[in-house]
């Protein structure tokens, strides 16, 4: 009797000791899920650097290490890192907030790589392309369109936690609706924009025109997005996975345009996450072979990108 009771009380102080534990730890906090952006974050789990601290600063929810546009007009981007707005376009014109972007080095490596998956997110492909990027260690930038965000929220969640670029492709990818105007244009990035704050507490400040800028965008287009503080990212590698290419057909692809070493310095592959890609996720580990063989640096799209031509 005596034994059992002795056993309880150390149980008992046991427990006690770990309850303290679990609730003075911060990482108590990440057990929970429910990790509202009204929780602040601590400033080293934003990782901003220098520039942020001395700034009136809105922190985002679940930040992660990236770089975060605020009020300050002469904060420069940090190098690397995927570049997010804690304000929508209409936040920043309400609070009377600078909407250009700064002007920002572009930064040219030896040899550079961007890889970029377009249409997601999608629940076939997209898991599957974070889990080999996350095995390889490489981060990739995503172009994503509002009504498959709205649709897949938690892989989109995914995307930014693991530290990858978010871009914004349209809301709802329908050319006839979105190149009506650069005004229809505009509305559908800002929608999206909408979107992915909702879900991620920060909103890109890339973009990637459905099909691409030529062709469907004039003088206006351009002149909205630069007033706005859009970048729009085109490309310079096609992987070609936009015709039901088999795996080795894209891979061929790629190689086969990277004899252009013009472009080494700053590679920009065009993918696709969205239904249907199967075969691209199927090639990825190739075409990550190759550029590693070549002893390529993979970046994420950020400000410092140089454009592609
Ligand atoms: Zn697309």
């Amino acid at each position: 009797m005596k034994k059992k009771s002795k056993f309880f009380q150390a149980m008992c102080s046991l427990s006690a000791m770990c309850l303290t534990l679990l609730v003075s730890s911060p990482l108590a906090l990440l057990a929970f899920s429910d990790f509202k952006s009204s929780v602040p974050v601590a400033a080293q789990t934003i990782n901003q650097g220098e520039l942020l601290t001395d700034v009136k600063y809105t922190s985002p929810g679940m930040a992660v290490d990236a770089y975060y546009m605020n009020e300050n007009a002469d904060n420069q981007p940090i190098t690397a890192k995927p570049v997010y707005d804690v304000f929508t376009v209409e936040e920043r014109q309400a609070k009377g907030l600078v909407l250009e972007n700064p002007e920002v080095r572009p930064y040219y490596g030896e040899k550079v790589v961007y890889l970029t998956f377009d249409d997601g997110p999608e629940p076939e492909n997209t898991p599957v392309i974070l889990d080999i990027l996350k095995s390889h260690g490489i981060k990739a930038t995503f172009f994503v369109v509002g009504n498959q965000a709205e649709k897949h929220p938690e892989i989109l969640r995914r995307i930014y936690q693991e530290g990858h670029a978010i871009g914004n492709h349209s809301y709802n990818h329908v050319y006839r609706d979105l190149y009506q105007s650069a005004n229809t244009y505009v509305s559908q990035l800002r929608h999206t924009d909408e979107i992915v704050k909702k879900i991620i507490g920060v909103r890109p400040r890339i973009s990637r025109a459905p099909g691409g800028s030529a062709g469907s965008f004039t003088k206006e287009y351009w002149e909205s997005l630069k007033k706005l503080g859009y970048i729009e990212v085109g490309w310079n590698i096609s992987s070609g996975d936009a015709s039901s290419a088999k795996a080795s057909r894209i891979m061929n692809n790629i190689a086969t345009q990277m004899d252009n070493k013009n472009l080494w310095s700053h590679a920009t592959v065009l993918m696709h996450d969205g239904c249907g890609h199967a075969e691209t996720v199927k090639a990825l580990p190739d075409i990550i072979k190759f550029y590693k063989d070549r002893q390529f640096e993979f970046r994420v799209i950020n400000l410092e990108t140089p454009s592609p031509w």
